[in-house]
């Protein structure tokens, strides 16, 4: 069921991994919007867990050259996956998981502010140290000097915090029964003021050029190389944000080790954790040309690299190892992708669905995640079909507890 699908636009095409898929109209719409911009190298391919986003769909991948759009980064810059592998095995998990969550909800500021749970003397702030030793502090002055308004009235750097909704961290077992710990979280507050400043900078340069009335959509506007003044500056912005979130990752494992080590026997974890971004741009040569490679909603999948699809609150996830497929500029999916909106899952969900749906996972069971709740997720299975010729699984996870932000 794997291989692509092709949308003609009159310029590049789409090629879509969606067979046996849903996609609604809308991200079709946006996609061939995306694929007409004259900017676009090659094609624009979606991935299986595609579907509506701000400007440009979730779920694609977007190759431009001399041009990056700041909306199909998105707002959650750097947001991204984390994962790792411990020595512990199911049997040595207590009966009760209820006692992990609930040390995890303390540990790790969670909640759109950062101020659920926490430890009182780490509320993240851009004093702490490793703010100041990874660089990162230095950076931020830098860009905020330049740009004020990205200080704005809210200074607070969240590092090693987990943000709302959408963001999590699990407990998991894989197939042989070894328990791995996943997170999910991105460049938070400052990272959301940095997209967010930049995206409203592009359609201003654009509107000024008049080009914006040939625009399909204002969230597509664009900063130019070697002639917007912005675009060296959004790319150090962009680039410090991902550096943020990934640094934001791996402090949040950090303190989530630590607190849970008490409730457990003596257990190690593998050097070598999984640590991708899903929404980002980097610089990549993809046919023929060196390209600014926009992934929103979309992992890294070179040969033999490996990457995170999370599945939802109620089923599997996978580690994956890349098949460095030409085609998808060496992707896949960044999770199933939603199949509707918060307020239709809201309207649509019963707290026995949410209940039924998430079985035998530690996790919220309340009214406040039923946008989250599992079937307002595409089935990961028919993702995964859907791209098998981009990444191989190396391991199945599934959840046994989840802490939503
Ligand atoms: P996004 O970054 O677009 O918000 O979400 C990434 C993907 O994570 C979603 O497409 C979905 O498949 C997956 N996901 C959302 N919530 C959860 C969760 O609580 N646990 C797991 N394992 N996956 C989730
Ligand atoms: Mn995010
Ligand atoms: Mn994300």
């Amino acid at each position: 069921m794997s291989g692509y699908e092709v949308i003609e636009t009159g310029r590049a095409v789409v090629k879509m991994w969606t067979k046996g898929v849903p996609v609604d109209d809308s991200a079709r719409q946006q996609l061939t919007n995306v694929a007409r911009l004259p900017f676009v190298h090659s094609h624009v391919a979606a991935m299986p867990d595609v579907h509506f986003g701000r400007g440009a769909t979730v779920g694609s991948v977007i190759a431009t050259k001399g041009a990056i759009i700041p909306a199909a980064v998105g707002v959650d810059i750097g947001c991204g996956m984390m994962a790792v592998r411990t020595s512990l095995t199911a049997e040595q998990l207590p009966d009760s998981l209820a006692k992990i969550r609930s040390i995890i909800e303390r540990t790790v500021p969670h909640g759109g502010t950062g101020k659920k749970g926490g430890w009182k003397d780490e509320i993240p702030s851009r004093v702490s140290k490793r703010f100041e030793q990874t660089g990162l502090g230095e950076g931020l002055e830098r860009i905020e000097s330049k740009h004020p308004a990205i200080a704005g009235a809210n200074s607070v750097v969240h590092l090693g915090s987990l943000g709302a909704g959408n963001h999590f961290i699990e407990l998991c077992l894989d197939e042989a029964g070894k328990v791995w710990i996943m997170l999910h979280s991105g460049s938070r507050g400052v990272g959301n003021r940095i997209g967010s400043y930049f995206i409203q900078e592009a359609r201003k340069s654009i509107e000024k050029k008049v080009l914006g009335q040939a625009l399909p959509d204002r969230d597509l506007a664009y900063f130019i190389e070697g002639e917007d003044e912005l675009f060296g500056d959004y790319l150090e912005a962009v680039m410090w944000a991902q550096d943020f979130a990934r640094v934001n990752r791996e402090v949040m494992m950090e303190r989530i080790l630590v607190a849970i080590r008490p409730l457990l026997p003596p257990f190690t974890t593998e050097k070598q954790a999984v640590n991708c971004h899903h929404n980002y741009v980097a610089s990549e040569r993809h046919f023929g040309a060196d390209v600014w490679l926009t992934r929103k909603g979309a992992v890294s999948a070179r040969e033999g690299q490996l990457g995170i699809i999370p599945g939802s609150m109620g089923a599997k996830s996978f580690i994956v190892r890349g098949r460095g497929n030409a085609e998808s500029f060496h992707s896949c999916s960044h999770g199933a992708g939603r199949t509707m909106s918060r307020t239709a899952a809201k309207a649509k969900f019963t707290l026995q669905d949410h209940r039924d749906a998430t079985e035998g996972v530690e996790c919220r069971k309340d009214r406040g995640v039923l946008d989250e709740t599992p079937k307002a997720y595409k089935n990961i299975d028919a993702v995964m079909a859907a791209q098998a010729d981009l990444v191989d699984v190396v391991h199945t996870l599934k959840q046994v507890v989840c802490v939503k932000g």
